[in-house]
C-alpha cells in the first residue's frame, strides 16, 4: 500500500513509505521528506497523529527553514 500520510511532526504531507513488514499488511513505515521524521503505522496514536503528536515535539515550516544542515558522518579514524 501506498498510501500518503501527514507527517506527525511537521504535518507535511511529503510522505512516502520507507518499507514494509516481511508478512504483508502487517504494519509499514512511512518517512516525511522534510523533517527526516520516520514512523511505524503501528505505533500508539501519539505518535502517528499529528493531532496527538507532542505540541513540543512539533517542527514547523519555519523551524526546519532555520535550522542548520543535518550533521554530516565524520570522516572514519584510520589507525
Ligand atoms: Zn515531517
Amino acid at each position: 500500500m501506498t498510501t500518503k500520510h501527514v507527517c506527525p511532526r511537521c504535518e507535511s504531507n511529503k510522505t512516502g513509505t520507507l518499507t514494509q513488514s516481511p508478512v504483508p499488511g502487517v504494519w509499514e513505515v512511512y518517512h516525511c521528506e522534510e523533517c527526516f521524521f520516520t514512523w511505524r503505522s503501528t505505533e500508539p496514536d501519539f505518535i502517528t497523529d499529528p493531532a496527538k503528536y507532542h505540541p513540543e515535539f512539533k517542527l514547523s515550516r519555519a523551524d526546519l527553514d532555520k535550522s542548520d544542515v543535518m550533521p554530516v558522518v565524520p570522516p572514519l579514524r584510520r589507525r
